[in-house]
């Protein structure tokens, strides 16, 4: 570790191992500073969408992903107060046939992820320090970054600095970059669970009852991760030491959702973590010698489900602009003003699904019915196609004020 990397990256999660392995693959020398020892379940994206795998396949990625058990979830099912089990089930969607070549979404642990990503960016020649504590970073021609890594203080001065390191970024905390935050819209928790065979492999499942949204995606071996999404007044629903066992019962509850009996009866193996959601973002995720990407410039309200999908977005558009570049922060214009935009359809399109999906008041299952009717049946411009097949496929009217009214009223 003597000699300072082209680029270092600060974080090695999703974004950072991804954008690690690629720029590896293209000769550039890199290094990744992860705080954890060994990747950890804090309760973060296990799906990615049909978009994202698209993307995966352009970074090379995908194999990466499948030897660590991701598997295609092309059966969406949505089972929902407004239909019975069986009509749910008729009337499934099959996200295999949206985009050319993408067999579907893929379900797989994050921690796993996390982990086959670094051995693949350290296969293609990355150095990946775990452990590494207290950086500091000082934006500039060339950046300065210092850390602690196996008792002693490291002082790089590299080409670039990549702040990969998640929702509350350090990278981004010390250096001047602008924060945006939207109003919060609900809380959104998550659980790993374990003990449910018969739900099916193939299969995922958004929907809402009462006062609660809740996704499920299988996620092998008989285990499924669960998120539930619930109104920001009722803060303390899933709180306390008990509440593994309040989110199982309330998934006993979903009388519109198959195999809940046995879902209310699994195991949690993991822990029950719950954020308030909303969209956070910086305008600008460049300065001189410094880059954010993924979390760190900015997420997505996860009712959305796009983070993942997201961050190797970011991956794909960074690698194309800073191989063969000179790094600069100027090379790095066209990845700011595509994600701008990508972000501002994201907000919209999750702004809309927590109101069809997470405003638990009179009138809304009848007002959602109809809205995803308009969007998937009588083929009206919406923004909800936007998760399956990304922000950018879609018109940009999708996006205005004007068709987000009349698809709610
Ligand atoms: C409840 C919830 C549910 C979600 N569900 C979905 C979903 O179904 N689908 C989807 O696509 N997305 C989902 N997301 C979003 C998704 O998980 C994130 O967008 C994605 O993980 C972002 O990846 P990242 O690499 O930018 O950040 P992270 O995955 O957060 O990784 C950041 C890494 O940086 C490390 N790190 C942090 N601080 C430091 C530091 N100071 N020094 C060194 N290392 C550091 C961390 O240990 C971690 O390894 C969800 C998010 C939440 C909160």
């Amino acid at each position: 570790v003597e000699e300072a990397p082209e680029i270092v990256i600060v974080g090695g999660g999703i974004a950072g191992c991804a954008l690690a392995t690629v720029l590896s693959r293209a000769a550039i020398s890199v290094a990744v500073l992860e705080r954890e020892l060994a990747p950890v379940d804090q309760v973060r994206g296990e799906f990615l969408a049909l978009w994202g795998v698209a993307e995966a396949v352009q970074l090379g990625l995908v194999d990466t992903l499948i030897s660590a058990g991701a598997f295609h979830t092309p059966r969406s099912v949505s089972y929902d107060e407004n239909a019975p089990l069986d009509e749910a089930e008729a009337v499934a969607r099959d996200l295999s046939a949206f985009l050319p070549g993408i067999a579907g979404p893929l379900c797989c642990g994050h921690p796993a992820m996390c982990a086959a990503l670094a051995a693949s960016s350290q296969a293609a020649g990355a150095k990946v320090l775990r452990g590494a504590k207290n950086v500091a970073v000082v934006a500039g021609v060339p950046p300065q970054i210092s850390f602690d890594w196996n008792g002693q203080r490291i002082d790089w001065r590299p080409r670039l600095i990549v702040g990969a390191d998640g929702r509350s970024s350090t990278v981004r905390r010390q250096l001047p970059f602008g924060w945006n935050t939207d109003r919060p819209h609900n809380f959104l928790g998550g659980m790993l669970v374990e003990g449910v065979p018969q739900w099916p492999q193939d299969t995922f499942s958004i929907g809402t009852q009462g006062d609660l949204q809740f996704f499920v995606f299988p996620q092998g071996r008989g285990r499924l991760r669960l998120y539930a999404c619930w109104a920001l007044d009722a803060a303390k629903r899933f709180a306390g030491t008990e509440r593994r066992r309040r989110v199982l019962g309330a998934f006993g509850k979903l009388s519109c959702l198959r195999h809940s009996d046995a879902i209310a009866n699994s195991t949690p193996i993991g822990p029950f973590n719950a954020f308030p959601n909303e969209d956070r973002w910086t305008d600008e995720p460049t300065l001189p010698g410094v880059l954010l990407i993924g979390d760190a410039a900015g997420y997505n309200d996860p009712i959305a489900g796009q983070g993942l999908a997201i961050a190797l977005r970011d991956v794909r558009v960074v690698r194309d602009l800073l191989v063969g570049s000179d790094f600069t922060q100027a090379t790095l214009k066209p990845f700011v003003d595509e994600r701008a935009e990508r972000m501002r359809r994201l907000r919209v399109t999750a702004r809309l699904v927590a109101t069809l999906r997470a405003e638990f008041v009179p009138g809304a299952p009848a007002r959602r019915a109809r809205a995803f009717q308009r969007s998937f049946r009588d083929g009206w411009p919406s923004p909800l196609l936007a998760p399956i097949v990304g922000p950018d496929r879609l018109s940009p009217e999708a996006f205005e004020d004007a068709v987000i009214d009349r698809l709610l009223n």
